[in-house]
């Protein structure tokens, strides 16, 4: 019993330095993936069930590595927060968003509002207003076709900075999306003083709205955001019995994979051709 208790720590330590491995190799790699133009972005559609018409995109950050393959952003964006790196990559995401809102311009696509992702180091390093004031500026754009995606737990830096800067940005004219709603630190004391315009329903309560528990936390959220006249998104419907419960209790906007997968830049001048008058 002992030699299989000492066994299982081997292979437990193993594993332990694979991970280790691993990550350091991608934060090594990630140092220069930018320059390298390794990394590009997905765009998946928001839905409004109820007029039957995309109202928006959100961007999502891909990394196809050369060695392990396409790489998670749930396993990279913490690495790059972590780092730092998550500064430069923001930045460079602007900018591509900035580009692809030019393109559709150019080519008389009506523009819908994309948005970006940030997590909570932009805030940190003051850099969020002046790179959102620069997407506006360099691509004469008008400033409600960005939204910028936040999450709750980011209100754990220091509520009244991020109050202050997120007033300044919306002040620009840029929407604030609260995403990921529900699911961890909660902020449900503060919400009415966070400017924020939409709350995107935790995708893990949309998975989960066969139960009646999540269903009742649904319900509450949506009634709490109409009463706060907020707008709102659920993410990850894949399913009609997921619509049909959503829309009977008054969220008609959805995201997920039964309206869109992500999609890359190609792929999407095919989707707006189907899906956009
Ligand atoms: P998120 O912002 O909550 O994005 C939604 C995630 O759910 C995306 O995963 C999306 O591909 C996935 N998803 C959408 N619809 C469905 C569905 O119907 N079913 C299921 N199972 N999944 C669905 P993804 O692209 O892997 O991104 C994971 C997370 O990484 C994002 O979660 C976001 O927190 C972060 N992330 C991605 N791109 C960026 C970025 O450019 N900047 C920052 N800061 N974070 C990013
Ligand atoms: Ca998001
Ligand atoms: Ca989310
Ligand atoms: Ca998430």
């Amino acid at each position: 019993a002992k030699k299989a208790g000492k066994n299982r720590f081997c292979v437990f330590d193993d594993e332990m330095d694979q991970m280790l491995l691993r990550r350091l190799e991608l934060e090594k790699d990630m140092r220069g993936a930018l320059e390298r133009k390794e990394f590009y972005i997905v765009y998946q559609p928001k839905w409004n069930a109820l007029t039957e018409k995309a109202v928006g995109f959100e961007s999502l950050m891909r990394w196809p590595h050369p060695k392990f393959g396409d790489v998670s952003p749930s396993e990279f964006i913490p690495i790059a927060e972590e780092t730092g790196l998550i500064i430069p990559m923001t930045r460079w995401v602007f900018s591509e968003v900035g580009k692809l809102l030019q393109q559709w311009m150019e080519k008389g696509v009506p523009l819908l509002p994309v948005s970006i992702n940030v997590s909570v180091r932009l805030f940190e390093s003051r850099q969020l207003i002046e790179m959102t004031r620069t997407l506006l500026e360099s691509a004469n754009l008008s400033p409600h076709v960005i939204e910028l995606e936040i999450t709750e737990s980011m209100m754990l830096y220091d509520v009244k900075d991020m109050i202050r800067q997120l007033s300044e940005l919306r002040s620009l004219g840029v929407r604030i999306s609260m995403d990921d709603f529900g699911s961890g630190y909660s902020s449900l004391g503060t919400l009415d003083q966070i400017p924020i315009d939409t709350i995107k329903i935790d995708q893990l309560f949309i998975r989960e709205s066969d139960s009646p528990a999540k269903r009742a936390i649904v319900g509450a959220i949506i009634e709490m955001a109409l009463n706060l006249q907020l707008d709102l998104v659920a993410e990850g419907v894949e399913t009609v019995e997921q619509i049909d419960f959503l829309r009977s209790s008054g969220c008609n906007v959805m995201q997920g994979y039964y309206y869109g997968k992500p999609m890359d830049v190609s792929e999407m001048d095919n989707w707006i051709a189907r899906n956009m008058d």
